[in-house]
């Protein structure tokens, strides 16, 4: 095989280049392995190619592409007890976005750890929250007003049932539909709140959210 590929020096002596043998050998394994390629497409079964276009892709409908943008923000949050994300959308369209996470400026939970709260109720049951932070829900509502969007009219995603909190912000700001992923343990007075206010509530999963210490 000849191996002086390249130019020639002044001598008029064939340039032996440093990288002829990486040239050669990048030939010698190419050829036959695009000789293959060609052969298995030429003789590729029809059959096979149908079977591919058969596996139809599936788009998401629009409440799952705003709920999995939720999600997706919801990475964001800084309180561990849950991280949660919201998307307020109308007409299709992404208006405001919110995670939960301490107001401007103040130390996360990530950071110093959680500020808990015990609640006492009127059944003598206790729940225990975290206080430090502002909720998804709310953080999506205090977007809006700071850009001054309107959110009259639209859909609120979220990841649980909002809390009492929540609930009667997003019923005040115009919502007229909330979709959560799952159930809050302690969601029951938002539900008959939304009810009340007409507000439309469903639940991607009916289960019951569970985390520590609630
Ligand atoms: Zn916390
Ligand atoms: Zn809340």
């Amino acid at each position: 095989m000849n191996r002086t590929l390249g130019t020639s020096d002044k001598k008029g002596l064939p340039h032996r280049s440093p990288f002829f043998f990486l040239h050669d050998d990048f030939l010698l394994i190419n050829i036959p392995i695009q000789m293959l390629l060609i052969y298995y497409k030429l003789t590729a079964k029809p059959d096979m190619e149908m079977k591919m276009s058969e596996i139809k892709y599936k788009r998401p409908s629009w409440d799952e592409y705003f709920m999995e943008t939720a999600n997706a923000i919801s990475k964001r949050a800084t309180c561990d007890r849950g991280r949660s994300g919201c998307v307020i959308a109308r007409d299709r369209q992404i208006l405001v976005t919110g995670y939960v996470g301490s107001p401007r400026g103040l130390p996360h939970c990530d950071d110093i750890g959680h500020q808990m709260k015990k609640m006492t109720h009127e059944d003598g049951s206790t729940t225990q929250h975290c206080v430090r932070t502002v909720h998804a829900e709310q953080n999506a509502i205090c977007q809006a007003a700071r850009l001054g969007i309107s959110i009259d009219g639209a859909t609120l995603y979220c990841r649980m049932t909002p809390c009492r909190t929540c609930a009667m912000l997003i019923i005040n700001c115009g919502i007229i539909r909330v979709v959560c992923e799952s159930k809050y343990h302690a969601g029951e007075e938002s539900e008959k709140m939304f009810k009340k206010a007409g507000i439309i509530l469903e639940y991607v999963d009916e289960k019951i959210l569970e985390y520590d210490n609630q």
